[in-house]
């Protein structure tokens, strides 16, 4: 990869739960030298943690909700100022509402940055299903698997770090349609907005990893010029 760092660089990923944006999200990091922001990653940390708000989110959470924005806003505001994100950073679950988009919009003028680039990963309803249905996620170093279309070498152990391997709660099936409907009310009406922008590239979905890694790279290319 030969991206050219001369200014922050931030890239929204939008798309369905399950579309890959976490995956994706960490490849495009790594590529780009840009920091990964996955809210999603956030709020299971502050679970792990035990901590006050990690307790408010788990209730939303388990449920397919959402969080409330005021409480992942408050999460990411530091985050967003610190040096570790003063390169830009990959949006991965994040802006997920209206109210967060115009959020992430202030905070990035505040520092005289802008969103450079929205992909949309794009994936149908049935795909998206059978994906949740068999992933797998390590409980220590939240390396994602699946159990046919990137199975572990050892059954229920992660190739990473030797952690066992589960289903997110919020990967079931009945909390997968609830997450879908969701995301169909709050979220898909932020592809509008950024459409109307004209920063919105759609990418197809379907494919290998590495496919799909393809085709977001060359919809980055003019972003770090
Ligand atoms: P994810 O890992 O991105 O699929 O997120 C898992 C769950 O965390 C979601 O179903 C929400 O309950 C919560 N969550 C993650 N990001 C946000 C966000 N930006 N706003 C509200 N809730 C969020």
């Amino acid at each position: 990869m030969t991206a050219m760092v001369t200014r922050a660089c931030d890239i929204v990923l939008l798309g369905p739960p399950g579309a890959g944006k976490g995956t994706q999200a960490k490849r495009l990091a790594a590529a780009f030298e840009l920091l990964h922001v996955s809210t999603g990653d956030l709020l299971r940390d502050e679970i792990a943690r035990r901590t006050e708000l990690g307790s408010e989110a788990k209730a939303f959470m388990v449920k397919g909700e959402l969080v409330p924005d005021e409480l992942v806003g408050k999460m990411l505001m530091g985050l967003l100022h610190s040096q570790a994100a003063s390169g830009g950073c990959v949006y991965d679950g994040y802006p997920r509402t209206t109210a967060q988009a115009a959020l992430l919009d202030g905070v990035l003028a505040e520092l005289a940055r802008r969103i450079d680039a929205v992909l949309f990963i794009g994936v149908p309803d049935e795909v998206i299903i059978s994906r949740m249905d068999g992933r797998r996620s390590c409980s220590e170093c939240g390396a994602v698997f699946h159990l046919t279309g990137n199975p572990p070498r050892q059954d229920g152990v992660c190739d990473a770090c030797g952690g066992a391997l589960g289903q997110r709660e919020d990967d079931r099936a009945e909390v997968v349609v609830e997450r879908l409907r969701v995301y169909r009310h709050y979220t898909q009406p932020l592809l509008d907005l950024y459409r109307h922008r004209g920063n919105l590239t759609e990418v197809d979905g379907l494919g290998g990893v590495d496919e799909v890694f393809g085709r977001l790279r060359a919809a980055l290319e003019s972003c770090r010029r």
